[in-house]
């Protein structure tokens, strides 16, 4: 009730087109989330992704939920997750993502999720890895066992944007380690990341894992540009 009266005041409010948001929505809208851009590619696998990592690691499957547009709505939401204290955003998304994964049969292709590890320094200004939140929203969905301290960070990687393909490569390999090498041990892993670019981060975060002996490897991210 109170909950009710205070929405008289402070109607919610769709995150992306600030449209009145229906009851039990969580942040956005019908008719945004019916526009999202999804690639489907748990359907029909789509090349440039693949080519990210096919000859560069031995994967299982590559999994991107939204195609990336420059200003458009996935953009706002990646924005609003980062940098407006929104970690619901990436829980929500995670969800989504992993009931469409379920009823297409993947809750029985990965034992573990795994969320790539932020910098220290990035996570005491945001106060939440948002790859965990859509790891979360994820393991919630497809009912698998979450890790969200499987991997630390034991180097600290510069900034990417000035290097060449072979520079990003070298800067990040060494990046990561496996926390506890038992519970990863024989599993067949889904390691998360918030966006897909060159698949660097995740080709460097497999690396520890193939050395403790998992089972296999899949990547899934909220969005990429193709
Ligand atoms: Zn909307």
């Amino acid at each position: 009730m109170i909950k009710d009266f205070v929405s008289l005041f402070f109607p919610r409010v769709c995150l992306t087109c600030q449209g009145a948001l229906g009851k039990g929505l969580n942040e956005i809208c019908v008719n945004c989330l019916q526009e999202l851009p999804k690639t489907l590619n748990h359907e029909v696998p789509i090349p440039e992704f693949e080519q990210r990592f096919s000859g560069i690691v031995d994967y299982d499957q590559v999994l991107v939920y939204l195609f990336f547009q420059k200003r458009g709505i996935v953009q706002k939401l990646l924005h609003e997750l980062k940098y407006n204290d929104k970690p619901e955003i990436g829980q929500i998304l995670g969800k989504w993502y992993g009931k469409e994964l379920a009823i297409a049969g993947y809750d029985k292709k990965f034992d573990v999720v795994l969320p790539i590890p932020l910098h220290q320094g990035r996570l005491r200004v945001r106060g939440y890895n948002q790859s965990e939140q859509f790891a979360l929203g994820l393991s919630q969905s497809l009912g698998l066992k979450m890790l969200p301290n499987g991997l630390e960070r034991v180097r600290a990687n510069e900034t990417q944007t000035r290097k060449n393909r072979e520079q990003r490569w070298q800067n990040v390999s060494g990046v990561f380690a496996v926390t506890d090498l038992e519970a990863v041990a024989n599993q067949r892993v889904l390691l998360v990341d918030d966006v897909l670019t060159t698949g660097s981060t995740l080709v460097a975060a497999a690396e520890p894992l193939f050395d403790a002996r998992v089972k296999n490897i899949s990547f899934a991210v909220m969005a990429a540009a193709k």
